[in-house]
């Protein structure tokens, strides 16, 4: 699991994209980073480590560039180093991903065939490398991106930007979470709307398979068939204030604090205050006639499933 954003249409592209990551960093922090376009060509600062690495990186090193893309990863192929940490670049072509590319080997031994020379053990830098070949053979980002997506297998949301095209980010989604954010001039992507929440809160979610061409005027979304698709623009209520930390030393004090306000908002839906009920008929099925139920769940979800695992069997009675 990690995170990415991506703007374009903007000023100053790695700070806002900084503070989209500080809401991601839940997500993944062994390592950052984030690249822009300047002048066409493209520019990355990376850094091993938290996020406040890369900040203090932009310090000494700032980035300017409208157009960029960012990530906070959380390593599944290769050691959580600065050559490893994303955005990779290759030929031009810069990318940031979540997840994993299950057939990479094979697509890495392919290009490597064909003279390519790889700087990373990530799963991610094949993408570059593709989309580059293709954009080199005379293809444009579009068809090159649309290419690469039918070769890939796995989980993943992607964000790509180009050399020589300051209006341009394609993002795609498989398996992972991707939010489009949708500005004034500007727009947006996320792994989540609270990436997002300080720069707008119309988002659009997209489904399994699409994938997406970013301007900062307008955003077009194309399905797995590669056909041009509407999808719903969601008002979102993610708000900043919710994902930093306010007036707490950490995440987790927020949280413990928090837990009164988030139960009684969680169980609202369902307590009808006037009347002294509760209803659960929103539910897709009835709960007497479950058996038994499975929690899977890890981290701290997991302490969660152990305590609704002790509430189903001591109240309801269910295994
Ligand atoms: N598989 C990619 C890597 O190891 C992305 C991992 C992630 O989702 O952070 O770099």
């Amino acid at each position: 699991m990690c995170g990415i954003v991506g703007i374009v249409g903007g000023q100053k592209a790695s700070s806002v994209m900084v503070d989209a990551l500080k809401r991601l960093e839940y997500r993944g922090y062994d390592s950052a980073g984030v690249a822009t376009l300047i002048d066409g060509a493209i520019h990355r600062r990376r850094a091993e480590g938290k996020l406040c690495n890369l900040v203090d990186k932009l310090k000494s090193d700032p980035l300017v560039g409208g157009l960029g893309i960012g990530h906070t990863r959380w390593a599944t192929h290769g050691a959580p180093t600065e050559c490893n940490a994303h955005p990779h670049e290759a030929g031009g072509v810069a990318v940031v991903h979540n997840g994993i590319i299950e057939n990479f080997l094979s697509l890495r031994e392919e290009l490597q065939a064909n003279g390519h020379k790889f700087e990373t053990e990530t799963d991610t830098e094949v993408v570059a490398h593709m989309a580059s070949h293709l954009i080199k053979a005379g293809k444009t980002p579009r068809e090159a991106v649309q290419e690469v997506l039918s070769k890939l297998e796995g989980a993943f949301a992607l964000a790509m930007i180009f050399e020589g095209h300051e209006d341009l980010i394609i993002a795609a989604r498989r398996g992972s979470p991707l939010a489009i954010g949708l500005g004034d001039g500007q727009s947006y992507l996320g792994s989540d709307a609270f990436a997002l929440a300080p720069m707008t809160n119309k988002v659009i979610y997209l489904e399994d398979g699409d994938w997406v061409e970013l301007n900062a005027q307008k955003v077009t979304v194309y399905d797995g068939q590669n056909k041009v698709v509407n999808r719903d623009v969601t008002i979102t209520t993610a708000s900043a204030s919710l994902v930093d930390k306010g007036n707490h030393r950490h995440f987790m004090a927020k949280e413990i604090f928090e837990q009164p306000e988030v139960i009684a908002h969680t169980f609202g839906a369902y307590v009808d205050p006037i009347n002294l009920s509760v209803s659960m008929s929103e539910l897709p099925f009835d709960l007497k006639t479950v058996p038994k139920i499975t929690i899977v769940a890890c981290g701290t979800a997991f302490y969660s499933g152990l305590v609704a695992k002790y509430w189903f069997e001591q109240i309801a009675r269910v295994p």
